[in-house]
Parts: structure tokens; sequence; C-alpha cells
């Protein structure tokens, strides 16, 4: 960083004020997380300077044989850490994977079947702004208006109903575990291919503390950078008789070359959670999404579906008479870091919504621990009932927490 200040001192300081930030804040949004010095230094690497059409061993560029044993170790790793029998590590993001893979199984036209945005799916899972949506015929499913959650009788019906081609699983804002063999006897039974776009839980199954839905689905797609803590980018998991298939729909049917250095990075990510840290780390993520929950259960907030079995919540704030976006606003200026998300059936806009997201693998890697989330509860809920008052006094909590657990230093 360094480096870019003295060459391009714009851009530099930029990047100076952005460390500042994530040192100064709690990072509660929950698709977000902090990488290892090892998995930012790959991505920062020479390997950004090669171009590598095709795969390992069968290149359209001279100059590949480096570069193909980075691929082959993210390959490889990634095979033995979900259990899989093949792996594409090249999708530049999660939205990239899933578009390849309905590039791969459908037509245009296809009825597919997946979990609505605005109850915690997401937007590639056939919203209408999406491509997925405007390309194919989705049909969605949402919560169960009772307890909150998935209710795969529901799925069931739905399926038996419309036939889909291909079922989509997975969430960006689902706090309850999901239940991915369930889901992949439905597929069966009505003759669809099943993907599970696992994202958010990547790491949690990595560390063995949520169900694998790699046995279950036909493909399986994930981001590397939530809950699986390495660079931005995506990853696809298959059976073998689609391996052909989802590679081809990757290069060359949705992207062109492949960024070695985040392949790179990927390898040294997979690396990581390959070690038993990582079950530790997974463990501690769930640990703390658990006591912060119950913490704000504490002091009055609901809970989407009634609390959490993984790294997030989903926090309904109407009680409060408080919307998310203000919310959102309010924890900024206290160096608190979240995201107004829509609760299921959200009388309030997109824009607006009536919950916030939260979520804690980001907090957990800068080493905080469940009685910690006890301070950052209160501090939410100050934030919320007394923000005018409290303010100076919640910025103390924070810094303390924040110094407590220095970062990249
Ligand atoms: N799938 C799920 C479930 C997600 O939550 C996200 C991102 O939030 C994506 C896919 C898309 O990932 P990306 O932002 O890398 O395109």
């Amino acid at each position: 960083m360094g480096m870019v200040e003295s060459y391009d001192k714009e851009v530099g300081d930029a990047m100076k004020a952005e460390l500042s930030r994530q040192r100064r804040n709690i990072e509660l949004i929950a698709s977000e997380n902090i990488v290892s010095p090892a998995v930012m230094a790959a991505m920062g690497s020479v390997l950004t300077n090669k171009y590598a059409e095709g795969y390992p061993g069968k290149r359209y560029y001279g100059g590949c044989e480096c570069v193909d044993v980075a691929e082959q170790l993210a390959i490889d790793r990634a095979k033995k850490l979900f259990g899989a029998e093949h792996a594409n590590v090249q999708p530049h993001s999660g939205a990239q994977a899933n578009t390849a893979v309905y590039f791969a199984l459908l037509q245009p036209g296809d009825t597919v079947m997946g979990m609505s945005l605005a109850h915690g799916g997401h937007l590639t899972h056939g919203s209408p702004v999406n491509m997925s949506g405007k390309y194919f015929n989705f049909v969605s499913y949402g919560l169960d208006e009772e307890t909150g959650m998935l209710n795969y009788d529901t799925i069931r019906a739905l399926a038996l109903e419309h036939k889909p081609k291909l079922i989509v699983a997975g969430a960006s804002a689902y706090p309850r575990a999901i239940d991915f063999e369930r889901i992949g006897e439905i597929a069966k039974e009505v003759g669809a291919y099943f993907m599970v776009d696992m994202a958010h839980i990547a790491g949690l199954v990595a560390a063995g503390l949520h169900q694998n839905p790699v046995p279950y689905a036909d493909v399986v797609t994930t981001t590397t950078h939530k809950t699986l803590r390495g660079p931005r980018g995506g990853l696809i998991l298959c059976k073998e008789e689609f391996a052909k298939a989802i590679d081809k729909a990757i290069f060359p049917g949705t992207q062109g070359g492949p960024l070695m250095h985040i392949i790179a990075a990927k390898a040294v990510c997979l690396g990581e959670a390959l070690k038993p840290s990582f079950k530790e780390y997974g463990q501690t993520v769930i640990d703390n999404a658990k006591a912060l929950a119950e913490a704000l259960q504490g002091y009055g907030f609901d809970l989407v579906a009634g609390g959490t079995d993984n790294h997030l919540m989903l926090v309904d704030l109407r009680k409060f008479h408080i919307t998310g976006k203000e919310l959102q606003n309010r924890l900024d200026e206290v160096y608190i870091t979240a995201n107004k998300n829509a609760i299921p059936n959200d009388p309030e806009s997109p824009f607006v919504t009536s919950g916030v997201r939260i979520g804690t693998p980001a907090v957990t890697s800068r080493g905080m621990k469940p009685e910690d989330m006890k301070v950052i509860a209160e501090c939410i809920y100050l934030t919320a009932t007394d923000f005018e008052n409290k303010a100076d006094e919640i910025r103390e909590k924070v810094n303390a927490l924040c110094e407590k657990y220095p970062l990249y230093e």
C-alpha cells in the first residue's frame, strides 16, 4: 500500500483511508470477511500479468506452466475440502458461477425454481431485474409465514405443480440450516437438476458445521470471499458427468481469461480451510452469531425465524419504530457496519426495509469472542433507541473493542 501511495497519491490515499476505516469499524456485513496476509499477497502478485485461457495442461497461450500449478492446487484442494468429483475455480464471481451453471444446464425459457429475493434468496436466483429472471421462467419459493423458515412440503408441492428443469437452493439472508438432502429428494422426484448456491455458508460447510450439499446436488456453486475467507471470486463443484459442460460454460461460454492471481489466492484460502484451525474458526463464527442473537433478543429485538443456526441473523426492527435504512445510517455514524435488509413480506421498499442483516464472519476473523458480542448487541440497542444521547458513548465502546483486536498489524 505504501508503494501505491508514493506512486499514485490519490489512489493510495483512498486505500489508506479504507484500511483505517476497516481498523476503526466493527464489520457486521454477513457476506464480508477479512482475508489472511497470504491470501492478500497472492492477489497482489505477478500472476495478474498472465493470460491463461483454457484449463491446466490445455491452454490457448504459452508460458502457462507455473500458473497451471497454482490452478491445479486450487482444483485439488477444492475437491478435497468439499468431497467433490470436479471443481472449476475460474468463475470471476458468485454471479458468474451461477450464470455459467444456467448456461450449461438450461435453455432460455426453461422453468426453474429458486428462493425469492424478498425472502432471502439471491438476485441470480430468478429476480426479474437479473439475467436469470429475464431469460428463464423462475418460480419462486419463500418462507413459511408462521415459522419464517423454509417449508419443504410447500417446496415439494410447487415442484410437483411446475415441474422445473432445475431447482436452486441457497440464500443470501437465511439464518437457519438448509436441508439439502430433502430438496435433493424433491428434485429427483420431479426429474429436475439440483443446484445449490452455498455462497454464504461455504466456510461452515468446509468446517463440517453445516450439511454439505455436494453429495446431494448435481452442481454446487459458491463465492470464495464470504465465510470461506478467500479472495473475491466464485467456484463451481459438480459431479463428473457435468464436468465438461460446466467447464465449457465458464470458458469459452461466459468468461475469457481466468484471473490467475485470484486463483492462486483461492488455492491459499482453500489450503487454510483444510487446516484444523479453520474448524475452530467456523465454530467461533457460529458461537458468536448465537451469542449476538441471544443478546439482541434480550434487548427485545425480534429475529426472523426466531434465531440463527449459522453465521447471520435478520433483525426485524418494526417493534422499535426504526427502518433498516435509518439504523444502517446511525450505525455508520458510530462505526458499526451492517446492511439494511428486507424481512419477509416487508411493508417498506427494498431501499428502506424493516430489517438489518447482521453476520459474524469478519468480527470472528478479527478475533472477537462471544463475550464481545454482548457489547456489540448493547451498542446496536443504544443506537436504535437512544442515538441522540448515547452516540459518543457507543463510539467509545466500539473503539475499545477495535483496539482490543487490532487488524493487519
Ligand atoms: N450467491 C449468493 C447466495 C450470494 O449471497 C451472492 C452475493 O452476495 C452471490 C451469489 C453473488 O456473488 P458475487 O457478488 O461474487 O457475484
